[in-house]
């Protein structure tokens, strides 16, 4: 049978996975436990000295054991109570440094994740489930069963203390009328059915109010939408603006915050039903025990000190055991996000399977190759690239020329090992690049992407992408880079630690797209890398200015190779060695006095086409 769509032995593994990962975040968390079931027995503290006093009252004890018992009982509730007061405050602080750490481990995993992950719709599905675990009462996953974790311990202590107290109660009460055992069993066993019916009630209502909180989620979903994704963006302000906007998406919030009450005042009556069925059940349940003890010690079986004792460690299992279901159901919805972050976590990182060390060449004397490689996006059946075959060297120049769409920058992502061939394999020196360790192979590259991106860093920090740089190795690629002006204005105040844009610093200066242009490839010289790559990073420029960007760089690059892609065949044409794409496939390949001259080919046609760009 499944509960919350899981078997009962899913739930107990996930659960116990989660309380591992909370141990081993929170290495002090089972000493805490431990000391804390102290904790639990202070409950009985006060029924043990209220039934010990009963009795020194009323079997007319000495004044200095009466003193004596109060004096332990009112110390050793002090002592508890200081005793609780430190294990929660110690708890509470071990648990924001779990959910701080459980949350690393999430950014440290999206960080080194295979990237072919960060574009796959399943992944952004688990990513979502886990940011909408964070609005489930107090955070879902392992923030909720760190919380619940020490509650259900003491209730725990509680409810077999009191079986013992019960089992102790049946054996006294033998003596006390025919068969009185067998009542007090009878007793016994119809407040535990009491208790669980009551509990079957409530687990009900939890239930439906746990669906309540899941119906919730699509609502903070979308006001998260309108609140982050859309009120805040400079770019939606604009079209709010323009076409009045504001009651549109007013009247949507509106629509939105009363669904959101709906489900709140829904909510708030179950929880009024759960108390109300709990109280009830609690109440009804003591009179009945009273009643019962009651008659016991005028049968002379149970002092009155026995009747407090029993009549509160009865109440207390009642009580214990409704929070204990409680705490057990909220873990079983819990499960849910618990696995979300779990398959979170487990995603597999395929990249990292290679060992071979890259070899590193004074010479710089790398070959790579594409041999027969055919590729398809997962999740999508359609080939991007077919059959592809090329080979480079170093020093050598190669530029992929074709219209958008044909597969260009998805040649770059193969050949970055950003994604892996379907068919076929390429090559790094004769050696499939799976082979090779991937740190190692990713450093061999340097790449301005089309929609390459800064942070809000300084200046030093986002072209070293580094904590401690080499500051003049850092203002020579600016100024290479054609950022000599920028970084003199830079010098006259905090210099490469001037913040870029102004998400986190006032302080922070907005550059333009020309200059964020700039640094990237600032970025790429300082990493100093074998392959030099530029996929497009002009687009928003015109065909005059993408050629001379292209070409200031290949002056840059030296004797390094370098790839050029663009859909502009102007910008690469200094380049004696360029393939044509076309749906994937290399239709051409030769320099651009060949290319221009085979008028059957597509990329006289192209030339031809864009050839008005060109001309001044
Ligand atoms: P180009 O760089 O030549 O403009 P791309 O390599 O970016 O072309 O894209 C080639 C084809 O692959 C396009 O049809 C594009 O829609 C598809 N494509 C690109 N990225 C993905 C992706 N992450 N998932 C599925 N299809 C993609």
């Amino acid at each position: 049978m499944k509960k919350y769509g899981f078997s009962l032995k899913e739930l107990l593994y996930i659960n116990l996975r989660g309380i591992a990962l909370i141990f081993k975040l929170g290495k002090k968390v089972p000493v805490i436990l431990l000391v804390s079931l102290t904790c639990a027995v202070r409950t009985y503290w006060t029924i043990w000295f209220t039934a010990i006093l009963l009795d020194d009252v009323t079997t007319g004890a000495a004044q200095e054991v009466i003193i004596r018992d109060l004096g332990l009982f009112v110390g050793g509730g002090l002592a508890f109570s200081l005793l609780k007061a430190a294990v929660d405050h110690y708890y509470f602080f071990l648990g924001s440094g779990i959910w701080d750490a459980a949350n690393i481990h999430l950014n440290e995993k999206i960080l080194n994740m295979d990237y072919e992950y960060l574009e796959s719709e399943n992944i952004y599905n688990k990513r979502r489930d886990l940011e909408e675990m964070a609005h489930v009462k107090g955070g879902g996953g392992i923030n909720m069963l760190y919380w619940n974790l020490m509650s259900l311990v003491w209730e725990t202590v509680d409810i077999v203390i009191a079986v013992v107290y019960m089992v102790q109660m049946i054996l006294k009460s033998g003596s006390a009328f025919q068969g009185s055992r067998l009542y007090s069993v009878g007793f016994v066993l119809f407040t535990i059915v009491l208790t669980v019916l009551g509990m079957r009630q409530v687990n009900r209502l939890h239930k439906e109010l746990f669906e309540i909180n899941n119906q919730m989620i699509p609502c903070f979903r979308e006001s998260g939408y309108y609140v982050s994704d859309y009120l805040e963006k400079e770019s939606s302000g604009k079209s709010i603006r323009l076409f009045h906007q504001q009651p549109l998406i007013w009247g949507h919030m509106e629509e939105l915050f009363r669904k959101m009450c709906g489900f709140q005042a829904k909510g708030f009556r179950k929880w009024v039903q759960i108390d109300s069925i709990t109280s009830g059940v609690k109440n009804l349940i003591l009179c009945i025990i009273y009643f019962y003890l009651g008659i016991l010690a005028l049968k002379g079986v149970l002092s009155a000190g026995d009747i407090f004792l029993y009549a509160g460690s009865l109440a207390v299992f009642t009580n214990s055991f409704s929070i204990w279901v409680s705490i057990l159901t909220q873990l079983a919805g819990n499960t849910k996000y618990l696995k979300a972050y779990f398959d979170f976590l487990d995603i597999p990182n395929k990249k990292y399977e290679g060992v071979l060390p890259v070899e590193k060449r004074d010479d710089n004397r790398y070959e790579l190759e594409f041999c027969n490689v055919s590729f398809h996006y997962p999740g999508s059946e359609e080939y991007v690239l077919k059959n592809f075959s090329v080979r480079f060297r170093i020093g050598e120049r190669l530029a992929v020329v074709g219209r958008n769409g044909s597969g260009k920058t998805t040649f770059i992502k193969l050949l970055c090992r950003l994604y892996d061939p379907t068919e076929g394999e390429i090559l790094l020196n004769g050696i499939d690049i799976r082979k090779y360790d991937y740190q190692e192979y990713l450093s061999l590259f340097s790449v301005v992407f089309q929609d390459f991106k800064l942070t809000a860093l300084p200046l030093g920090q986002n072209v070293s992408a580094a904590m401690d740089y080499d500051k003049d190795k850092v203002k020579e690629v600016l100024r290479r880079a054609g950022l000599g002006g920028l970084l003199q204005k830079f010098e006259m105040g905090q210099g490469l630690e001037t913040p870029l844009y102004t998400d986190f610093d006032a302080d922070g200066v907005d550059i333009s797209g020309g200059e964020a242009q700039k640094i990237a490839i600032a970025r790429a010289l300082y990493h100093d890398t074998p392959f030099e790559i530029l996929d497009e990073p002009t687009a928003a420029l015109d065909p005059l200015a993408e050629y001379d960007v292209y070409s200031k760089f290949d002056d840059l690059v030296g004797t390094k190779t370098a790839v050029y892609i663009s859909h502009r065949l102007s910008s690469c044409q200094f380049c004696n060695d360029i393939i044509v794409i076309d749906k994937g496939r290399v239709v051409q390949h030769g320099s651009h006095e060949e290319l221009a001259e085979d008028k059957k080919g597509l990329y006289y046609k192209l030339w031809n086409a864009q050839a008005q760009y060109y001309q001044v």
